[in-house]
């Protein structure tokens, strides 16, 4: 059997999704939500539910949406113009779902999110607990990001990080992004394309196979689906990437067959803690390291100030920052003991006062 049969079996064994759906998916040309699109789809997440598995909902479309209602036809450039249109248009996207959930006995809530709100350690777990307590009561959380508060999906990727982090949060069973292609594609001759099924990993010619246009409603692409699908898989949850505008497609990807473009983890078996400083931080500086240490850093060692070449960024103790090689690779990232400036007159040197290291391997990830 080839891993990608292999894998598509473990599917049906997934008792908890997360299911991202996009703007394009969900939203007519014009932002107005599309209910009979919708109607299919809540149809297969409270099928799924009502066989006894649990659903968490990432839905996007709040932006568009709200375009439509304001009766702005083409996007505007002013983010608080964009945040204005995801407040008004929130509201009617979950008047929408709460109708068509309703009509198939689920009862949902309404979950909004920041990443500034999951960077922050006490916040994260409150999430993590709301969102555990709302799906083993068999309450679908719809979660979007809180636009009208952050700038974050708006301007980088419509929710699909976001999708993983609530993925690796609530520890699923597997990630499912809905676009409107079938996966990624790639060149079958004469200019032709076609589906990639399965991908092991995302390296650079998988990156190349992207082709992405801007688009007046969303801002998602297959650039940000594949960076969602790399931090979900590093997590050990496979994800799919396959067309929400195909009736039964959810129903089809968890009864083993071949949708959409899947990315099976590499078994990363992290800590919940350093999947925390991993992924649902961001780098707030950078150090450069020599090959010694990137070789020390490999074998398990801690960071100390005699390998480190050069410090970006000013921060302070416990901030994250990232760890790159001589040659801009990004080897690993993890949490100082020192402050930017300390750093700065230590580096180089063989001892560093207290602990003598400046990032602990308790507190470092390596990617
Ligand atoms: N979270 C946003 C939404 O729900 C992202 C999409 C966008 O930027 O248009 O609409």
């Amino acid at each position: 059997m080839t891993q990608n049969l292999k894998h598509r079996e473990a599917l049906r064994n997934a008792n908890r999704i997360v299911v991202k759906a996009g703007t394009k998916v969900l939203v007519q040309s014009s932002g107005r939500p599309d209910k009979r699109r919708l109607g299919l789809l809540v149809d297969e997440l409270a099928q799924f539910q009502n066989r006894g598995g649990e659903v968490a909902f990432v839905s996007s479309g709040a932006v568009g949406a709200g375009l439509d209602a304001l009766g702005m036809k083409t996007r505007p450039k002013a983010m608080t113009d964009l945040q204005m249109a995801a407040a008004v248009g929130q509201i009617r996207l979950m008047s929408v779902y709460d109708e068509l959930f309703g009509s198939n006995k689920c009862r949902i809530g309404q979950v909004l999110l920041t990443h500034d709100a999951l960077r922050n350690r006490e916040r994260h777990l409150n999430a993590r607990n709301t969102l555990l307590n709302l799906i083993t009561r068999r309450i679908v959380p719809i979660i979007n990001e809180n636009d009208a508060i952050s700038t974050e999906e708006i301007q980088f990727g419509d929710n699909d990080v976001l999708a993983a982090l609530v993925a690796i949060l609530i520890d699923a069973d597997a990630l499912v992004l809905l676009s409107t292609t079938d996966g990624l594609r790639e060149p079958a001759g004469n200019g032709n394309t076609k589906r990639v099924s399965y991908i092991e990993e995302v390296d650079d010619n998988i990156l190349g196979l992207i082709d992405d246009k801007q688009d007046r409603l969303s801002s998602g692409g297959m650039a940000s689906k594949l960076e969602s699908a790399q931090i979900a898989a590093h997590n050990g949850i496979p994800v799919v990437i396959a067309n929400g505008r195909k009736t039964g497609v959810l129903t089809r990807i968890f009864e083993g067959n071949d949708e959409g473009t899947l990315l099976f983890p590499q078994a990363g078996n992290i800590s919940k803690r350093k999947r925390w400083i991993a992924f649902f931080n961001r780098a707030e500086g950078h150090l450069v390291v020599d090959d010694g240490a990137v070789a020390a850093l490999g074998a398990g060692k801690s960071l100390l100030p005699v390998g480190i070449k050069a410090v970006e960024g000013a921060f302070k103790v416990g901030a994250m920052v990232d760890i790159q090689s001589a040659a801009g690779e990004h080897i690993a990232r993890g949490l100082v003991e020192y402050e930017s400036e300390e750093i700065e007159t230590l580096m180089g040197q063989k001892t560093a006062g207290k602990s003598g290291e400046v990032i602990h391997r308790d507190n470092m990830v390596i990617l």
